[in-house]
Parts: structure tokens; sequence; C-alpha cells
């Protein structure tokens, strides 16, 4: 192992302890007494230590995830800093960890890591996991594999990646696809790499993109209202193969006659495609812009959704087939 590892932390509950006087888990440890924490971590290789924020993760902001995005790749242009490990909340881990993937485009190791339990809670997971991720961080075969999320001794790759469990240590998961590899003490194993990895990197961050959720019985009037507070871009949560109620269709041809961008997620796993005719099918909304999402989950199609629209100069107006390529690619 050659170079250092910059530790990023970003606040989650791995820097909480309980606070008696708020009743409950508090962000408490900053990103020294974090890292210093961890025993033997200065043992794996040299460390630096960056507080980018201490925030809980619902906290974070894809305004904070750009200035996030900004820094990693910056300081990954320095020879000296082999990999970036980044300390976060549970919560939103995997959006920070799929905005990274797609707008760093070094082949540095960019890790992720959290904790379920805190530090003072009965088996905390914080300062094994660390371990891990500076562990992958340094290693030379984590690079070229984008943004991980290192978690319970597993490695996720930041598209599939997600949280599945509000409580239990193996929530990260890959659903359909599973962990890319393993971290077994100190050694880091992989079976599998990312795939059609992409890379946007708007100059800012000026759009707005929204994601509201279909629901049975739905009669679209969210998405007139998502028009109304001036969104450039939609993601909708539909359900299955991308279909949504018959009700639903108005408002879509509504918004995409005012310009607005809309792109499609499934709430299920597996890939939104045009097989469904009917009225609210996929195929009909195809016909009138509707973007396809892929397999992205809706929170993550949100944030390529927003990094694709800011693409376009300010002043323009974004395209939907410049907007709609950077879907639905593998
Ligand atoms: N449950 C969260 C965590 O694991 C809180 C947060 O996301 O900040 O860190």
């Amino acid at each position: 192992m050659s170079g250092k590892v910059l530790v990023i932390t970003t606040g989650g509950t791995i820097a909480m302890l309980h606070d008696a006087a708020g009743g409950g888990a508090a962000p408490a440890r900053n990103g020294n007494e974090l890292v210093d924490g961890v025993r033997g971590l200065e043992r794996v290789c040299p460390l630096e230590v960056h507080e980018f924020a201490n925030l809980p993760s619902p906290a974070m902001t894809p305004r904070h995830m750009y200035d996030l995005a900004a820094l990693v790749r910056r300081r990954l242009e320095e020879e000296a800093i082999a990999g970036v490990v980044i300390t976060h909340g549970t919560d939103t881990l995997e959006e920070t960890a799929y905005f990274l993937d797609l707008t760093v485009d070094s082949p540095k190791p960019v890790c992720l890591t959290a904790a379920m339990h805190a530090e003072d809670e009965l088996g905390p997971d914080g300062p094994r996991n660390l371990m891990s991720a500076v562990r992958v961080a340094a290693s030379p075969q984590a690079r070229g594999m984008g943004a991980l999320v290192v978690m319970n001794d597993q490695l996720h790759a930041a598209r599939e990646a997600a949280k599945t469990h509000a409580a239990n240590v193996a929530t990260f998961q890959s659903p359909w696809w599973g962990p890319i590899g393993t971290v077994d003490d100190d050694r880091i194993i992989f079976r599998r790499a990312p795939l059609h990895r992409q890379t946007l990197w708007p100059s800012r961050l000026e759009r707005r993109a929204d994601l509201i959720k279909i629901v049975t019985g739905d009669d679209g009037s969210l998405i007139d209202f998502a028009l109304s507070h001036g969104t450039d871009g939609l993601v909708i949560e539909s359900f299955g193969r991308g279909n949504v109620p018959p009700t639903v269709m108005p408002a879509l041809r509504r918004a995409i006659d005012r310009g607005v961008i809309i792109v499609n997620a499934t709430r299920t796993g597996g890939r939104v495609l045009d097989v469904y005719a009917y009225d609210g099918g996929m195929v009909q909304q195809r016909r009138l812009g509707v973007i396809m999402g892929g397999e992205l989950s809706a929170a993550k199609a949100r944030l390529k959704l927003l990094l694709a629209l800011n693409l376009t100069p300010a002043g323009e107006r974004p395209q939907r087939d410049a907007v709609a390529r950077w879907f639905d690619t593998d």
C-alpha cells in the first residue's frame, strides 16, 4: 500500500452519542475523535482527516453532495492520496454514494461507510466498518470500481447499494445483484466489477428535480403541484414495468407540454420497459416523451436527472433527448 487515505467525515450515527438532554442519539464526535477511536487504524496507512460536516444524513442535500464531490475530485488529483473514505449517516448514504459515483471520474477508490449502532450502544459497528473502509481505500484492487459502500464486511457498488432495514447491521444490500466483494480481515476480495459507469459534472447546480411517488387512485395532482412550483424535471416512481394509473396521464401530458423532463423509475427491482400498451402503460408514456429510468431507484434517478439537467448551460432549456441519453443505457 502506498500513499495516504483521506478520511472525510460528514456525520451520521457513526459520529453520534446518546444525548441525555435530547433523549436520543445526536451528533457528538468530530472527525479526529472518530478516527482516533478506532484502535490500530493508524497502522493501516497514513491518514489525513477532513471534517466536512457533522450532519445526520437526512439533512444532506444535493448541494452538500456537490460540494463534497468537488472536494473529492480536487483532493484525488494529489499524487500523495491513494483513496478517500467518507463517513456518513446510513439513511441517505446510498444517495451520496451514487452522486459521487456519477461525479468523480478518478480511478482512485472512494469508499463510503457508516454505523447502525453508535459508539456507546452495545455492539458498535462503526469502528470495524471504518477500519474496513480505510483498508479498501488504500488497496490497489479497489481502483476503478467507482464509489463503494463498505459496510458489514461487504463491498457494494454505489449504483446498486440500498439501505434495506431500519436497524439491522446487515442493512446494506445490492438487491438482485449482490455485493461485488468482501473484506476478510485485511484482505480485500472482489468477485465482480461495476460496468458502464458514467460521469456527469455540471459546472453548477441550479435547476431543480423533484420526485413523486405514484399511488393507487392517483389523480396526478401532485405532478401539477410540482409544475406550479417551477420544477425543471420530475422523477415519477411507478409500478412494475413503469405503469401508472390512467388518471395520471393527463398531468404527465401537461408537464411534458410545459417542457418539464420526466423520468420514470419503478418501485420494484428490475427495469422499466415499454411492454404494456394500455392507458397508463409505459408504451403510451414513452410516446408522450417520458424517459425510462432503467433499473435505478427513484431517489438515485432523481439525482442523475438533477445532474443531467444542470449540464445544459444557464439560460438554455434542457432538451429531453440530451437528458434521455444518460438513462436506460445498460
Ligand atoms: N440512522 C442514521 C445513521 O445510521 C442516521 C443518519 O443517517 O444520519 O447514521
